[in-house]
C-alpha cells in the first residue's frame, strides 16, 4: 500500500473478522457460511442469525451484486472521506448484503437494483477495502 506509514493495528488478527480483512488484503471477497443451514451472513458473528450454530466458515463471494438500498453523503464523518460519495446495502448473490461503497461512477448514476461487482480500494486510513462500481463499466473496460 502506497503513502505514509503510520503505526496500526493488524486487522488479519481479528478474531471474527481477521480472515474477511485478510482475504481482502488479498483481493478476495468472503462471507460467512453456515455449515448447518447453509445461509450467508454478514456481519460476521459467533453464531448463525438463522439457526444459531457456531459451526461457521468463511466461503469465497462471486463480489456480484445489486444495490438494494443507497444514500448519497455529502458530509462525510471526518475530512478523510472524500464528498460527496454513495453509501449503498448491496445485496450479493449468494444471499448476503454489505454495507459498502460505489464507485466508479457519478453519485447521480447510482440506482437502485443496479448491477455492480466488487472493486477493492484504498480507504481513509490506507487499508483496503471492498467498494462496488457498475457492471457496465467492468464490460468497458
Ligand atoms: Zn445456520
Amino acid at each position: 500500500m502506497d503513502g505514509p506509514t503510520v503505526e496500526r493495528e493488524d486487522r488479519s488478527l481479528r478474531p471474527l473478522t481477521g480472515e474477511f480483512w485478510a482475504a481482502v488484503d488479498r483481493g478476495e471477497l468472503v462471507r460467512p457460511v453456515c455449515g448447518d443451514c447453509g445461509r450467508s451472513f454478514f456481519v460476521p458473528q459467533f453464531s448463525c442469525p438463522q439457526c444459531q450454530s457456531a459451526n461457521w466458515s468463511y466461503q469465497p463471494s462471486s463480489g456480484r451484486g445489486r444495490v438494494y438500498s443507497c444514500t448519497t453523503v455529502h458530509r462525510p464523518p471526518t475530512p478523510a472521506f472524500e464528498a460527496p460519495y454513495v453509501l449503498a446495502d448491496v445485496d450479493v448473490e449468494e444471499g448476503w448484503h454489505l454495507l459498502t461503497w460505489i464507485v466508479g461512477c457519478e453519485p447521480s448514476e447510482v440506482a437502485i437494483d443496479m448491477a455492480v461487482s466488487v472493486r477493492f480500494v484504498a480507504g481513509p486510513d490506507g487499508h483496503r477495502l471492498p467498494a462496488f462500481a457498475p457492471e457496465e463499466q467492468e464490460a468497458a473496460r
